[in-house]
């Protein structure tokens, strides 16, 4: 039985006060939930403020990128070793935003989720296809050079300790959601690759997150299929009410 995660991208959203204010309201709504690990993810200088208002509750702190370099003369970046200080637990690496203005490449991905598991830090790995490349039917093709340029250097054991996004370009912020069935063939497809890779127990248990335009009134919808094991969200994890629905997925 996989446990699910519904983690919340907050993007360059949100100061210090605001993440506090968040919170505040946000921690009582899901003092009860115990259906699926609650992930959030600041920017890098709200996230000391939230592993600090998070304290004691079920929800853990992730930061949005890191740099693989522990440090060096590489201006405006964070190492893994900065992000585990400041108490946060996870990391998203590979989001499309960073591939689409940041030119993160694949190779890059690997570097940064190898120093995130060297660090401790649990990587929340992005993969999806964007719009032309689905109309084109390339969409395996692309899931499939992008897990294994990010994560085919990898042991099994190594495997076991990251999440899998699968996020349709197309669908991140478009209000445009994949449908249920859609994604789940993703996610099967993304398991396929997992099997041939590290082994049928590893694929078997490895989570895979939905992340594309994910709100309270499509997340059963999502749920409701074996292959999905949560979601990250990103618009709809701003707001403390509609996060808490996501994550009360289960009384919707
Ligand atoms: C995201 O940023 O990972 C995302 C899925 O965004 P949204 O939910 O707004 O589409």
């Amino acid at each position: 039985m996989r446990k699910p995660v519904i983690a919340g991208n907050w993007k360059m959203y949100k100061t210090q006060a605001e993440t506090r204010a968040f919170l505040a309201e946000f921690l009582p709504l899901v003092a009860e939930s115990r259906d699926a690990e609650i992930v959030l993810a600041p920017p890098f200088t709200a996230l000391a403020a939230a592993v600090d208002a998070a304290r004691g509750s079920a929800v853990t702190i992730a930061a949005q990128d890191l740099h693989w370099e522990p440090e060096g003369a590489f201006t405006g970046e964070i190492s893994a070793r900065m992000l585990v200080e400041t108490g946060c637990r996870g990391v998203i690496i590979g989001h499309s935003e960073r591939r689409q203005y940041f030119h993160e490449t694949d190779e890059t991905v690997a570097r940064k989720v190898r120093a995130a598991l060297d660090a401790g830090l649990r990587p929340i790995v992005c993969l999806g296809e964007t719009l032309p490349e689905r109309e084109q039917g390339l969409t395996e093709q692309v899931l499939e050079r992008q897990f294994r340029g990010g994560l085919g250097a990898l042991t099994p054991g190594d495997f076991s300790s990251i999440l899998l996004a699968y996020e349709p370009v197309w669908a991140i912020g478009t209000g445009r959601t994949a449908t249920p069935q859609l994604a789940a063939a993703a996610h099967a497809f993304l398991r396929g690759l997992a099997s041939a890779s590290f082994g049928g127990d590893k694929a078997a248990s490895a989570r895979i997150l939905y992340g594309g335009s994910v709100k309270p009134g499509n997340i059963r919808g999502l749920m409701a299929e074996e292959e999905i094991d949560g979601a990250l969200v990103g618009g709809a994890s701003l707001d403390p009410a509609s996060m808490a629905a996501i994550v009360n997925f289960r009384e919707g």
